[in-house]
Protein backbone atom coordinates (compact mmCIF):
# COMPACT_ATOMS: atom_id res chain seq x y z
CA UNK A 1 0.00 0.00 0.00
CA UNK A 2 0.62 3.43 -0.66
CA UNK A 3 2.77 5.35 2.22
CA UNK A 4 0.38 8.17 1.31
CA UNK A 5 -2.54 9.16 3.54
CA UNK A 6 -5.76 11.23 2.96
CA UNK A 7 -6.97 14.59 4.09
CA UNK A 8 -6.49 15.09 7.67
CA UNK A 9 -4.42 11.99 7.89
CA UNK A 10 -1.56 12.90 5.72
CA UNK A 11 1.83 13.41 7.22
CA UNK A 12 3.20 17.02 8.70
CA UNK A 13 5.78 18.35 6.96
CA UNK A 14 4.87 16.70 3.27
CA UNK A 15 4.93 20.40 1.93
CA UNK A 16 5.87 23.75 1.78
CA UNK A 17 3.72 25.15 4.59
CA UNK A 18 0.94 25.14 7.61
CA UNK A 19 -1.51 27.17 5.93
CA UNK A 20 -0.74 24.75 2.58
CA UNK A 21 -2.31 22.15 4.43
CA UNK A 22 -5.39 23.63 6.49
CA UNK A 23 -7.73 22.30 3.86
CA UNK A 24 -7.02 18.98 5.60
CA UNK A 25 -9.13 19.28 8.86
CA UNK A 26 -12.01 20.00 6.77
CA UNK A 27 -11.53 17.01 4.81
CA UNK A 28 -14.66 14.92 4.64
CA UNK A 29 -12.58 11.25 4.33
CA UNK A 30 -11.01 11.75 7.87
CA UNK A 31 -11.50 8.91 9.59
CA UNK A 32 -12.43 6.56 6.04
CA UNK A 33 -11.03 3.65 5.29
CA UNK A 34 -7.95 4.37 3.61
CA UNK A 35 -8.26 1.40 1.27
CA UNK A 36 -11.04 3.24 -0.32
CA UNK A 37 -8.65 5.58 -1.62
CA UNK A 38 -5.82 3.61 -2.23
CA UNK A 39 -6.51 0.32 -3.21
CA UNK A 40 -3.81 -2.26 -2.97
CA UNK A 41 -2.31 -3.43 -6.19
CA UNK A 42 -3.80 -6.35 -7.96
CA UNK A 43 -7.24 -5.76 -6.12
CA UNK A 44 -10.00 -4.08 -7.66
CA UNK A 45 -12.04 -1.13 -6.47
CA UNK A 46 -14.44 0.98 -8.09
CA UNK A 47 -13.21 3.37 -5.38
CA UNK A 48 -17.11 4.46 -5.29
CA UNK A 49 -17.16 5.49 -1.61
CA UNK A 50 -14.32 7.25 -2.01
CA UNK A 51 -15.35 9.15 -5.10
CA UNK A 52 -18.84 9.74 -3.16
CA UNK A 53 -17.13 11.17 -0.33
CA UNK A 54 -15.39 13.40 -2.02
CA UNK A 55 -18.17 15.09 -3.78
CA UNK A 56 -19.93 16.11 -0.68
CA UNK A 57 -16.44 17.68 0.28
CA UNK A 58 -15.91 21.52 0.41
CA UNK A 59 -11.70 20.88 -0.08
CA UNK A 60 -12.11 19.09 -2.93
CA UNK A 61 -10.11 21.84 -4.94
CA UNK A 62 -7.22 22.55 -2.57
CA UNK A 63 -7.24 18.33 -2.24
CA UNK A 64 -7.00 18.13 -5.74
CA UNK A 65 -4.17 20.61 -6.56
CA UNK A 66 -2.08 19.22 -4.22
CA UNK A 67 -2.57 15.38 -5.49
CA UNK A 68 -1.44 17.02 -9.01
CA UNK A 69 1.59 19.01 -6.98
CA UNK A 70 2.84 15.98 -5.66
CA UNK A 71 1.84 13.33 -8.09
CA UNK A 72 -0.17 11.33 -5.27
CA UNK A 73 -1.26 7.85 -6.57
CA UNK A 74 -5.45 7.03 -5.40
CA UNK A 75 -8.44 8.83 -5.16
CA UNK A 76 -7.99 12.96 -4.36
CA UNK A 77 -10.10 15.80 -4.82
CA UNK A 78 -12.55 13.76 -6.69
CA UNK A 79 -10.56 11.98 -9.17
CA UNK A 80 -8.72 9.15 -10.05
CA UNK A 81 -5.07 8.62 -10.72
CA UNK A 82 -5.88 8.27 -14.06
CA UNK A 83 -8.17 11.48 -14.62
CA UNK A 84 -5.27 13.19 -13.07
CA UNK A 85 -2.90 11.99 -15.96
CA UNK A 86 -5.29 13.22 -17.85
CA UNK A 87 -5.79 16.74 -16.05
CA UNK A 88 -1.80 17.31 -16.21
CA UNK A 89 -1.74 16.67 -19.83
CA UNK A 90 -4.20 19.13 -20.73
CA UNK A 91 -2.70 21.79 -18.48
CA UNK A 92 0.83 20.94 -20.07
CA UNK A 93 -0.74 21.13 -23.37
CA UNK A 94 -2.32 24.45 -22.76
CA UNK A 95 1.04 25.79 -21.15
CA UNK A 96 2.68 24.76 -24.43
CA UNK A 97 -0.34 26.54 -26.38
CA UNK A 98 -0.05 29.85 -24.26
CA UNK A 99 4.08 29.90 -24.79
CA UNK A 100 4.29 29.09 -20.87
CA UNK A 101 6.20 25.64 -20.71
CA UNK A 102 9.70 27.06 -22.15
CA UNK A 103 11.30 23.37 -21.42
CA UNK A 104 9.23 21.87 -23.90
CA UNK A 105 9.11 24.63 -25.87
CA UNK A 106 12.95 24.27 -26.41
CA UNK A 107 13.04 20.55 -27.08
CA UNK A 108 10.12 20.88 -30.19
S1 LIG B 1 -11.73 15.78 -1.85
FE1 LIG B 1 -11.91 13.60 -1.34
S2 LIG B 1 -9.80 12.90 -0.92
FE2 LIG B 1 -9.82 15.14 -0.86
S3 LIG B 1 -10.06 15.70 1.27
FE3 LIG B 1 -12.11 15.67 0.34
S4 LIG B 1 -12.92 13.62 0.66
FE4 LIG B 1 -10.71 13.53 1.05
Amino acid sequence: MSTSTIGGLAPAGHGNSMNEHEWRDKAACKGMDAEEFFPARGTYSTQTLALRACEACEVKEPCLEFALKFNEPGVWGGTSSRQRRQIRKERRAERIKNGKNKRLIELK
